[in-house]
């Protein structure tokens, strides 16, 4: 992984409900939430199961990989953070009814389709956080 400058990534906000998340992240996992009571998995964080209403919940580690649904490189107005325009995309995870909104790192708007293999790597907000972003499989980018 290339090494990047002093990172100007905002940090994210950290609530009650999503502070598991961050901090399963800086531990170098993709956690998702999921029901201790039916093995519910949903994304994003929220205080109680959609499914049964339990509130037995708890981080499962995902596999981070997954495959690209729809993406976009947004230009104007210039996003806050980020060096260049950064490509945003939907990514359906291995782990099957889980779509994240995250970035494509280390790639190019015309190398990306849909349905392209991803997986998930770690880049560094401004106070040092650890946030979830994807890389392309076999395009350069992870070994
Ligand atoms: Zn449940």
């Amino acid at each position: 992984m290339p090494e990047h400058n002093i990172s100007k990534r905002l940090d994210p906000m950290s609530t009650r409900n999503t502070d598991w998340f961050w901090d399963e992240a800086a531990e170098g996992r993709l956690s998702i939430q999921q029901c201790e009571s039916c093995k519910h998995l949903w994304h994003p964080p929220r205080p109680v199961c959609p499914e049964c209403q339990s509130v037995d919940l708890r981080p499962e580690p995902m596999t981070g990989r997954g495959t690209i649904y729809s993406y976009i490189r947004v230009s104007y107005p210039p996003p806050i953070g980020f060096d260049e325009p950064p490509l945003i995309a939907l990514v359906d995870l291995e782990e099957g009814g889980i779509r994240l909104i995250t970035n494509i790192v280390d790639a190019q708007l015309e190398d990306i389709e849909p349905d392209a293999p991803v997986e998930v790597d770690f880049e560094k907000t401004a106070s040092g956080k650890s946030l979830p972003v994807f890389r392309l499989v076999g395009k350069g980018g992870a070994a």
